[in-house]
């Protein structure tokens, strides 16, 4: 956007918030969804203090508009406040739609002098940067002048991110009262964000209901490119087998996607989205715990008319299509949903456990995490298990997130398959305490579509660019550690080197670390990465952590090789890359090459940490981690 403030004409969150009356606003900075339903939430919530807000999404404002919110207050005849809802995504970046946000304060030109302000930052304590998006923010808005009204709020999504945000939303409203002299209205009002409408024969044009495609309608029947997160690409699987051996006890996928006829380019190190549907039967399932006709065809409409978000999935569309594509019916429900479900128990008994689990008393904490954390249990579950529950189906999908699309790190090169996306993807199956199987949706869903005769299959996906790039240079030498399926990337990136090689271009030395369980059994790739090692294209290390008794890491293979590391990082400038599980492995080995850094470079334990600091801010050290 590049209008001057306060000219973004009808959809600017300024003039929204004048024509409406209202004097909150909420920005939320979200990739997943929870942080915008958080802003949802709070905006509605003001209701009840006479501030109900306006929910703005940053990708569609113009930023500059933040500096004129304050000269609101005389039209408004009170104090303003804008509320940020920040989610801080991959190694400390903000979200794709508050990458402008981020600019702009990172410009810090902005004068917002005066302006009431609170941030809450949503994030995961196991990654590194945890919470750098909201950190960033606070600190910012304050350093341009803003009034802080209520400290930064620090959700973790590894320990309880609904608590987190709970307990800060209580102090938050409080410090709201004092500093703008209110009080709370006692009256409880209607929570509910969307109203439903069941439609009849006649009452809507089929040609218009919406099949899946997560935004243009029909998108999915006249495909036109360019493809992107709204426009998804329906690419042909054309491969799709076991890299595992007979023997494991785990399925990992290499599949190929056809990209031909799409337009799409990608580079080694970006990441392929991939839009799963729900398993068919759990949608069976639902339908019958919750006694509805699923091909009932239904729309529902923002009860907030200034709204920019007008319903909370295509719509109209039938309940059968909702639950597939467009409802995360496997997420364990947040404990606001555990309040809103007791609503619906015929049974006291189970109506009082459901309110115990949404309290924040030490008993109900405990409760809702054993019973629905602990053991995993999803809608489904819940409502199996509380067979009095019998909740409306129009209400279980306002309140349950969007589906959202799965990543992949692209396992190729577009030097060498120009024509195909390859992913490389461990199938997700676990049991649980109640004794039940729970499947991945994306894994589950994609494990049986494998080619065959007269048989196509389709998946619809983008392709999202990423910072996780070779080295400019090939002469720069690189270490790659990636056991198990981190090793994803690093296939495109040994490609990629290979195919330099051959085009006789002078290629640094490159390490793989490469780990996983047995050596016979889930070594993926094994023929390819020999073959790699034995033409001198890579050097390869690899850890077999139960092929005996004690376990081998990369890590350990990192220490043992502890001069050679440091050579090539210290002497010769190598680029370093981590991929793969971002609880345990990445940091290991951050800790390990700090470690080195120490040891063979001969600093002091501070001067290593700074300097691999300084390697990842000079992009010479790289994750692409997940949990
Ligand atoms: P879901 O239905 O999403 O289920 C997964 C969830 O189930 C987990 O988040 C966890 O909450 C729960 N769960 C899983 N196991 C257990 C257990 N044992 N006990 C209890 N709960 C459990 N994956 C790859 O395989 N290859 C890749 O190259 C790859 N690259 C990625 C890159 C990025 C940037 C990101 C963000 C993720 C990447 N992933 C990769 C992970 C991938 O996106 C999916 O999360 C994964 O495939 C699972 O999707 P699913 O829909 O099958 O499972
Ligand atoms: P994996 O087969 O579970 O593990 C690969 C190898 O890494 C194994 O030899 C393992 O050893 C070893 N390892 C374990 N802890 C380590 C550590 N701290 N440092 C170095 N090596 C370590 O790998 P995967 O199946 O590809 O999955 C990798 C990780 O990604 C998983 O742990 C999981 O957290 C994550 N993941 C998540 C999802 C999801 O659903 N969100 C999907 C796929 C992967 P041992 O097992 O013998 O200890």
């Amino acid at each position: 956007s590049t209008m001057p403030a306060g000219e973004t004409g009808d959809k600017g969150f300024l003039s929204k918030m004048k024509s409406s009356k209202r004097r909150l606003v909420v920005f939320y900075g979200s990739q997943t969804g929870t942080a915008e339903e958080f802003a949802g939430r709070l905006a509605k919530e003001g209701a009840r203090y006479g501030l109900k807000g306006i929910v703005a999404d940053p990708e569609e404002c113009d930023m500059e508009d933040l500096t004129a919110i304050k000269a609101l207050e005389e039209d408004l005849e009170g104090p303003t406040l804008a509320v940020f809802m920040m989610a801080t995504y991959g190694e400390g970046d903000p979200t794709d739609n508050a990458q402008e946000l981020f600019d702009w304060l990172k410009g810090g030109s902005g004068d917002v002098e005066g302006l009431n302000f609170s941030v809450f930052a949503l994030g995961n304590k196991t990654y590194e940067h945890f919470n750098a998006m909201g950190i960033f923010v606070d600190k910012q808005l304050e350093k341009q002048g803003g009034q802080r009204i209520f400290k930064l709020g620090l959700g973790d999504d590894d320990s309880n991110l609904e608590d987190d945000f709970i307990t800060w939303k209580e102090g938050f409203w409080q410090a709201v009262c004092e500093k703008f002299n209110i009080e709370a209205s006692a009256e409880d009002f209607n929570m509910r964000q969307y109203e439903e409408k069941v439609l009849a024969e006649g009452d809507y044009n089929p040609e218009k209901l919406y099949t899946g495609e997560p935004a243009r309608l029909r998108s999915y029947i006249t495909q036109r490119a360019p493809f992107d997160v709204k426009n998804p690409y329906l690419a042909p699987i054309r491969v799709n087998r076991n890299t595992h051996s007979d023997k494991s006890d785990r399925y990992c996928m290499h599949i190929e996607l056809d990209i031909k006829d799409s337009r799409i380019r990608y580079d080694a190190g970006d990441h392929v989205a991939i839009y799963p549907k729900n398993n068919e039967e759990l949608v069976n399932r639902l339908g019958e715990l919750m006694g509805v006709d699923l091909d009932t065809v239904f729309t529902m409409t923002n009860l907030d008319e200034d709204s920019t978000k007008k319903h909370p999935f295509p719509c109209p569309t039938t309940y059968r299509t909702a639950l597939t594509y467009y409802v995360d019916i496997t997420a364990l429900p947040r404990t606001h949903i555990m309040k809103e479900l007791a609503e619906y128990c015929s049974d006291t008994a189970e109506k009082e456990r459901l309110l115990l689990m949404s309290t924040t008393s030490l008993e109900g904490k405990d409760l809702y995490h054993n019973w629905v954390v602990e053991s995993c249990r999803h809608i489904t579950h819940i409502l199996e298990d509380m067979p009095s529950c019998k909740p409306k189906i129009d209400h279980i999908m306002e309140l349950l997130p969007r589906l959202q699309p799965r990543f992949y790190s692209i396992s190729s090169s577009s030097r060498v398959h120009n024509d195909s996306i390859h992913v490389t993807g461990v199938v997700v199956e676990y049991s649980t305490k109640t004794g039940r199987l729970n499947k991945g949706v994306a894994t589950t869903w994609l494990k049986p579509m494998v080619p065959n005769e007269g048989e196509e299959y389709k998946v619809p996906i983008y392709v999202r660019r990423s910072q996780f790039r070779l080295p400019n240079r090939p002469q720069t030498p690189i270490i790659m550690i990636g056991p198990g399926t981190g090793l994803a990337p690093f296939r495109g990136f040994i490609q990629e080197r290979a195919w330099q090689k051959d085009q006789g271009k002078p290629v640094g030395e490159t390490h793989l670390y490469f780990g996983c369980r047995n050596k016979d059994i889930d070594f993926i790739y094994r023929d390819e990465l020999t073959k790699f090692e034995q033409d001198g294209v890579i050097q390869l290390h690899t850890a077999f952590s139960r092929d005996q008794e004690q376990k081998i890491y990369v890590s350990h293979r990192l220490r043992e090789n502890a001069q050679k590391v440091w050579n090539l990082i210290g002497d010769q400038g190598a680029h370093l890359y981590v991929c793969g599980d971002a609880k345990m492995m990445a940091k290991d080995v951050h800790n390990i090459i700090t470690e080195i850094c120490e040891k063979e470079g001969n600093m002091s334990h501070e001067e290593a940490v700074a300097y691999v600091k300084k390697m990842e801010q000079q992009k010479r050290y790289s994750a692409d981690v997940w949990s």
